[in-house]
């Protein structure tokens, strides 16, 4: 079933080529179904790692492709602008926090994330503070595969361990332990407060993912955490950096996933669901002050500039993605999907492999008490005619918002009988 040349040369995620997992080949996709080569089909739970909001082949998305295709695919933004990024740019600073101002585009969200970081060490030594060039962060975060970005992934789920000393040494407090829905435990800050109190001079930014940590663990926690965050990060002199790749566009319930806390960043990553899944586009947003200043320093200008940077193809497509999210009831539909996801899934919680269930806007997370088998898992959904793709201990959805409520409870119900079989079945269980 795997193509045998794919198998023998080319690498997929994460992957062995020793001992690569078995691929499924994708024909087409549309809406929230993926059709394998063999003629099967799929009920997507993935959005294709949370990009495919408006799951996929989706006509406005391929008109607005098609139609910037015949004017140009490609253009440099050095000393040249554009439509698209121009009308991109007005939408994005409508949705995003107010006092955000100043837009970088990227490529993908790991470079967003390292744009955000050289900003946060540029905005220093403009100031004159040339020692304030490191970072702290939660554990269980994630931002991206780059050097800098592996940096300030978890230290222990992350890369550290392969990469060692190659690896900036960031400063790590604990990942916030309240839970979002539940009380708010003073103790959570305490770690954060402490290290910000010790290092402040050599930190540059604290950076992290609000309210939801991702492929660091599919976290939900306490909007309470962010507003004492920010509190010592003004006391302190740290510019407050969101990660909200995976958390924007509607995700979790909110537009970003900062107005459950309303609290502002001076520096948000956006990315994934930014073109709608479509291609890859991210961008980095300051504030005017942090922008004038690191205009004011000794470099006088934002030292990065990629070749594909606000690629114009990227940019139409993001700027339609971004307008017919806008323009329909968007919140009620996250809604609609929350409450399926409540209903079809939290029973899974009694189950005595099942450590919790968390379901929070339109991401539903099963947490085992063990580590999953990925492969014989993944085959078992793909033979019930459904696209999870677990990790660690989680098996969770984040299906596109297109998706029906009949699409929806079948690749819920097929999801939960796997959990359901997998009772006792500790052969499958990956140390
Ligand atoms: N930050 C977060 C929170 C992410 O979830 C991801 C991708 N999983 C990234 C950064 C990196 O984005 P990319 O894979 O596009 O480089």
């Amino acid at each position: 079933m795997t193509d045998p040349f794919d198998l023998e040369h080319i690498w997929h995620p994460y992957t062995s080529m020793l001992n690569p997992l078995p691929t499924f080949k994708v024909k087409r996709a549309y809406g929230a179904i993926i059709e394998l080569e063999d003629g099967r089909t799929l009920v997507d739970g993935m959005s294709s790692w949370w990009c495919a909001i408006h799951g996929y082949n989706h006509p406005e998305l391929n008109q607005a492709v098609t139609d910037q295709l015949q004017n140009m695919a490609h253009i440099m933004f050095g000393g040249l602008t554009h439509e698209p990024a121009i009308e991109l740019g007005k939408l994005l600073l409508k949705i995003t926090p107010p006092s955000l101002d100043k837009i970088f585009y990227a490529d993908s969200g790991s470079v967003a994330v390292e744009v955000a970081l050289k900003m946060a060490v540029q905005y220093w030594a403009a100031l004159n503070q040339p020692a304030k060039t490191n970072f702290i962060t939660t554990r269980s975060g994630y931002h991206g595969d780059t050097w800098n970005a592996m940096s300030v992934c978890d230290p222990v789920t992350g890369m550290h361990q392969i990469f060692g000393t190659s690896l900036p040494n960031r400063i790590f407090v604990p990942a916030p332990q309240s839970r979002f829905d539940g009380q708010w435990n003073p103790q959570d800050i305490q770690e954060l407060t402490q290290q910000i109190e010790q290092h402040h001079h050599s930190i540059a930014a604290l950076i992290i993912e609000p309210i939801v940590q991702g492929a660091g663990g599919m976290r939900f926690y306490h909007p309470e955490y962010l507003r004492q965050a920010k509190a010592l990060c003004e006391q302190y002199n740290l510019l407050l950096i969101f990660d909200e790749i995976a958390t924007g566009f509607g995700r979790t319930g909110k537009m970003f996933a900062w107005e459950h806390a309303q609290v502002e960043p001076d520096i948000m990553c956006i990315g994934k669901g930014l073109t709608g899944g479509y291609m890859t586009l991210s961008a980095t947003l300051t504030t005017k002050q942090v922008a004038e200043t690191i205009s004011r320093g000794e470099a006088g200008v934002f030292m990065h500039g990629p070749t594909f940077m606000a690629n114009p193809l990227a940019c139409a497509v993001a700027l339609r993605s971004t307008q017919l999210l806008v323009e329909q009831d968007w919140q009620t539909n996250i809604q609609r999907i929350e409450k399926i996801l409540t209903q079809q899934l939290i029973d899974l919680a009694q189950l005595d492999h099942v450590a919790d269930v968390r379901i929070l806007g339109a991401i539903g997370v099963v947490e085992l008490t063990s580590n999953v088998d990925m492969k014989t898992l993944q085959q078992q959904f793909v033979e019930r005619g459904i696209w999870v793709r677990p990790f660690g201990k989680l098996v969770y959805v984040m299906p596109p918002y297109v998706i029906t409520d009949d699409e929806l409870h079948y690749l819920l119900a097929q999801m939960s009988e796997v959990v359901k079989n997998m009772q006792g079945v500790n052969a499958n269980v990956l140390a």
